[in-house]
């Protein structure tokens, strides 16, 4: 296929950014673990400091400042996102998600197509 450019590239992005958003939050573990719960806060972060769009970033590290990711749980985390996506959506007046659905957030996004393995054991690295 084609290189995307432009709007095009910035669409792609998207999809794929809300992609690995979305599949590691649903694909958490519950129990949720120490090591898990730091993962997903680090990504979070991650995506806040350094998503290529500036007006995503811009956008996105406004919306954690105002709501701090709910890490009580797996299912809280995987909504977290769904209503951080809804908030583009709504940007973007597009349909919103039903994020209270956790049934329809699992069949969206709870298989990853792959070998999940065993939980993260151990935290990340903390930034230098
Ligand atoms: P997407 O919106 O990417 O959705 C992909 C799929 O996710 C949908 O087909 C649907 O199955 C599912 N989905 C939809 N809504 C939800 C939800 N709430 N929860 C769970 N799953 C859902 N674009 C901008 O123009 N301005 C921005 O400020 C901006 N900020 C962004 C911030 C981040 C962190 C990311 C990752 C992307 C951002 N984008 C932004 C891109 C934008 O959100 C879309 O990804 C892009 O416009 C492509 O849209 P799409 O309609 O193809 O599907």
């Amino acid at each position: 296929a084609p290189v995307a450019t432009g709007a095009a590239k910035k669409a792609e992005l998207g999809r794929a950014g809300w992609t690995l958003i979305h599949t590691t939050a649903a694909t958490l573990p519950t129990p949720l673990t120490p090591a898990a719960r730091a993962g997903a806060v680090a990504l979070i972060r991650a995506v806040a400091a350094t998503y290529p769009c500036l007006e995503c970033r811009e956008h996105f590290a406004a919306f954690v400042a105002v709501h701090p990711v709910d890490t009580t749980s797996r299912d809280s985390i995987l909504q977290w996102t769904c209503t951080a996506h809804n908030a583009v959506n709504v940007r973007q007046r597009k349909v919103a998600f039903p994020c209270h659905d956790i049934k329809a957030l699992d069949a969206r996004w709870g298989d990853c197509g792959c070998d999940r393995g065993a939980p993260p054991a151990a935290a990340p690295a903390a930034a230098p």
